[in-house]
């Protein structure tokens, strides 16, 4: 793969950064991201990863814009109410960058469909906003030796977790091995819009150091970011013997 003057132009600013230089950048136009899930936190992801340059997004979506999603949900307008959030973002996002592919998805996840819409990627990003899909993806990763990138946001706080099931180690229902008996959505428990943001934009980081291969590695650990306080934490999940997974 080459990369022409003006690619080199658009992306100068990361290429000069000696972890990424144009090997970087290569890597970055070829890989292969699936983001489920396009609210608060797929809305800054898309738009970095996109932006960053990576070559092929997928995006899985049913739902449609609600007024009450704008607060957050930033590639969203009020002329968008009513419409396909995936229609919608795929619009926004062929014009940050009509280089890059999108695949769209207007569909549910379910255990019928998962295995044909993850066919084509190698990381996957979990941003929904209830248990049974999350477990059915990190179930289905863990199967298939994927990467898993999650995050949830509920009013002022913040997760991101990492699982690379290439490796040995802990997953999903390791560290949530029964569903809670909470729905943990922010129509129902509301959000502050910068967490979105901001936990969004953290899944993008560590898409983007999982692409370029970079060591220091937030693999079967979790980052919990609480906005009042200001503060992250880092814990290691561990692996649990009784996992489902059989991790
Ligand atoms: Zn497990």
């Amino acid at each position: 793969m080459k990369i022409n003057l003006s690619q080199f132009k658009r992306f100068e600013k990361q290429i000069i950064l000696k972890k990424i230089g144009l090997s970087g950048q290569k890597k970055i136009f070829s890989a292969k991201v699936l983001i489920i899930g396009l609210g608060g936190l797929g809305c800054p992801l898309l738009t970095y990863l996109a932006a960053s340059g990576v070559g092929k997004i997928g995006i899985v979506d049913y739902d449609k814009v609600e007024i009450s999603n704008l607060n957050r949900q930033t590639l969203f307008s009020p002329s968008d109410v009513g419409k396909f959030k995936v229609d919608q973002a795929k619009k926004v996002i062929s014009k940050i960058n009509r280089k890059i592919k999108i695949f769209s998805f207007k569909k549910r996840l379910t255990s019928k469909n998962i295995s044909k819409i993850f066919k084509k990627f190698e990381i996957i990003c979990d941003g929904t906003d209830n248990f049974q899909t999350r477990y059915l993806i990190n179930d289905f990763c863990k199967k298939g030796k994927r990467i898993l990138i999650s995050s949830a946001i509920s009013k002022f706080d913040g997760q991101l977790m990492k699982f690379n099931f290439k490796k040995k180690g802990p997953c999903y229902r390791c560290f949530m091995p029964i569903q809670p008996n909470i729905l943990n959505n922010c129509q129902d428990d509301g959000i502050f819009s910068p967490v979105a943001g901001i936990m969004g934009s953290l899944q993008a980081n560590e898409v983007l150091k999982t692409i370029l291969n970079s060591k220091s590695d937030l693999n079967g650990n979790m980052i919990i970011f609480n906005a009042l306080k200001s503060e992250f934490r880092k814990i290691k999940i561990s692996i649990n013997p009784k996992c489902l997974n059989k991790c």
